[in-house]
Formats: C-alpha cells, structure tokens, sequence
C-alpha cells in the first residue's frame, strides 16, 4: 500500500504529463486553423481585363465572350490552368501572382493532355 505522500508525489507526476500532453494537443489544435486558413487564405487577385498583361493575350473573364475561342474552351479546361478542379477562379502559369477566372479565356488557351 502507498503512503499517502508517494500518492501526493504520482498525483503530482500525472497532473504534469497531463499539462505537458494538454499543451502539446493545444499548440496542434491552435496550430491547424492557422494553417488552414493560410492555405485557403484569400489568395493572388484576380488579373484584371485591363492589365496589360492581359490585354497581350485577350484574356477574357467571360469565354463565350472571346474572340476567336474554340467554342468550349475556357480557363478551366486549359493546361496552363492551375485551379482545383470545380473551382471559380484559379492560378494561371502565364500570369504569376495572378489568378484567372475558371470560366475566362485567352489567347494563350492550351489543351489539356
Ligand atoms: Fe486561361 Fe489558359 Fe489563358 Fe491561362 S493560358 S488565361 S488558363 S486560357
């Protein structure tokens, strides 16, 4: 049988490690929200119409509105497209810090292999 001051000292070891694993689930609890929100933060702008960048390949944000598009073709379906699938709007490699509408066009539209 333990001595009521050998409990003391178990009780006292088991608060410790329960703080030690409280704090270590609370630094990942605390840590994955951050971390999600940094991944689904709100992301590169929108290149815009005018950009001249843009205007260089004639992005459009509306491809029915394009001149020259492959009837079906968009953003979403282009290989240069870096959007998740099912996405609004998305990275394009041809406009770094950017991103492109998942429905525009340009120029530079290229099949998906
Ligand atoms: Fe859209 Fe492709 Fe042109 Fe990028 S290269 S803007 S994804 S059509």
């Amino acid at each position: 049988m333990r001595s009521l001051r050998s409990m003391d000292t178990l009780s006292r070891r088991d608060l410790l490690q329960k703080l030690a694993a409280a704090a270590v689930l609370a630094g990942t609890i605390t840590w994955r929200p951050k971390s999600a929100a940094a991944a689904e933060g709100p992301g590169p702008p929108l290149i815009s119409e005018s950009d001249p960048a843009a205007k260089a390949v004639k992005y459009v944000e509306n491809a029915a509105k394009a001149q020259g598009a492959t009837p079906g073709s968009n953003c979403a379906n282009c290989a240069l497209y870096q959007g998740k699938s099912g996405s609004k709007d998305g990275p394009c490699q041809i406009f770094p810090g950017k991103t492109v509408v998942a429905a525009g066009w340009c120029a530079s539209w290229a099949p998906q292999m």
